[in-house]
């Protein structure tokens, strides 16, 4: 019986066995929280809370995962939108708005998790903390894991162990405890905090405001729409520092300090929930990929790899970019193990760099390059043009490549798209 075991049941996991489930005759799934039948929030993700926005390249993977999943999402009452339509403030004024083609779903994260767990078959060991890899000389071959309720451990045997364990994956530890030399992270830290808190919508008329984060000139921002059971998930974000609060009044403050008018929006709603915060938003990464010594028997994935700042909304979009890749990953022999690390640390860079090279912005010795100045003249050329909020969207949402960015019939319209002093 080949076997192979995901730690942990976060959207990197899940898609992981989705991933292998032809391929293995087992797919064990190990988990520290109990999960929920139905769409709860869970202490294993505390970032649940807060608004995740799902990109198109995201959501187009998951959908071909599982044929049905995004009207599945609708049918339960998931805003489903086209992209165009959202109301959002860029430091140069209002996006245009109008018909592009994207389809923007908004869900929360419980609700998308659930989901995907319901249409994934592997097995479910839940309550269950993975507290270490098990090693037979070099290779991992299996997890030992301990019951929340028990000090006892247990080893469950594996041909390939995944780690996807997110942010608090203690990868690094686990291979320089065995002897294994790990490289420090990379990290830019635009310290950005994000306070959310849920209100009760009384229509079903499609809402989606955003006021965009832009270093180094614009610390406060948010994104309000409209998801399941008829609810509107506001979260505020202030970066460099400048973290809105989770007391009533003082969120009231922040959201009055926009100008996108979501404090007048928030007076007429009633308000379900606590005000929850969350700041260790870094974009982090190990080269791991460049570990000589890597295990075989093993592979990491998602937030355990690389975390992205959450403000460009990557993070289930990379790991379903990963999972794609994995599904036609065929050699997990120790050297199959480490060209998988490789070709996923391609699908990391990209990402990484966008929301890295924007936050690096908030540094105070930053110097602008060229590539930062035709970014301030397509902020403004969003303003004007639906088409070119439509091209930026395709390389925000991963669908194109940045070089798109640089093509000439978009060149020719940034002639015009000055920033203002
Ligand atoms: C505030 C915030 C907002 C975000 N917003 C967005 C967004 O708008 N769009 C987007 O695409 N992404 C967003 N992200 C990122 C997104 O949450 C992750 O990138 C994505 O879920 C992939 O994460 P993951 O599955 O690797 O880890 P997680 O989703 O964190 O899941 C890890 C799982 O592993 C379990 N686990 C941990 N340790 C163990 C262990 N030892 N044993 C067993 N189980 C274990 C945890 O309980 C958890 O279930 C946001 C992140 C944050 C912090």
């Amino acid at each position: 019986m080949v076997t192979a075991v995901v730690i942990g049941a976060g959207i990197a996991g899940l898609l992981t066995a989705k991933a292998l489930e032809d391929r293995f005759d087992r797919v064990i799934v190990v988990e520290r929280d109990r999960l929920p039948l139905d769409a709860e929030y869970r202490s294993g993700v505390p970032q649940g809370r807060h608004a995740h926005g799902l990109l198109l390249r995201g959501a187009q993977i998951m959908e071909d995962f599982f044929p049905g999943l995004r009207s599945e999402l609708v049918d339960a009452g998931a805003q489903l939108m086209d992209a165009g339509h959202a109301q959002v403030l860029t430091p140069h004024g209002w996006a245009a708005q109008g018909e592009t083609g994207l389809p923007m779903l908004s869900v929360s994260r419980p609700f998308l998790e659930t989901a995907i767990r319901h249409r994934v078959s592997a097995e479910f060991v839940d309550g269950a903390n993975v507290v270490g890899f098990r090693f037979d000389g070099s290779t991992v071959d299996g997890v030992r894991v301990r019951a929340r309720d028990s000090s006892a451990e247990e080893v469950i045997e594996a041909s390939l162990v995944v780690m996807a364990a997110g942010r608090t994956a203690k990868l690094a530890e686990w291979l320089r405890a065995a002897g294994v030399e790990v490289p420090e992270p990379v990290s830019v830290d635009s310290r950005t905090g994000y306070a959310t808190r849920l209100y009760s919508l009384p229509h079903n008329d499609e809402v989606a405001i955003g006021q965009l984060i832009s270093a180094p000139v614009q610390r406060r921002g948010c994104s309000a729409t409209r998801i399941e059971g008829g609810k509107l998930l506001v979260t505020l974000q202030g970066a460099d520092g400048d973290h809105p609060s989770n007391d009533p009044d003082e969120f009231m403050a922040f959201a009055r300090s926009l100008d996108v008018g979501l404090a007048e929006v928030l007076s007429d709603l009633e308000p379900v929930t606590p005000i929850y915060l969350y700041a260790r938003t870094a974009s982090s990464m190990r080269a791991y990929e460049k570990v000589s010594e890597w295990p075989a028997g093993l592979i990491a994935v998602g937030d355990a790899v690389a975390t992205l700042n959450p403000l460009y909304g990557q993070g289930m979009t990379v790991a379903a970019l990963e999972a794609e890749l994995l599904r036609s990953h065929t050699d997990f022999s120790s050297e199959g193990v480490k060209a998988f690390q490789a070709a996923l640390a391609k699908i990391v860079a990209g990402p990484f760099g966008m929301s890295a090279g924007a936050d690096a912005q908030w540094s105070p010795d930053f110097k602008p390059g060229l590539m930062n100045k035709v970014m301030d003249r397509w902020q403004v050329a969003l303003t004007r043009d639906v088409d070119m909020v439509r091209r930026f969207l395709s390389v925000v949402h991963l669908q194109a490549p940045p070089t798109s960015l640089l093509r000439p019939s978009a060149l020719w319209k940034l002639r015009s798209a000055k920033v203002s002093a």
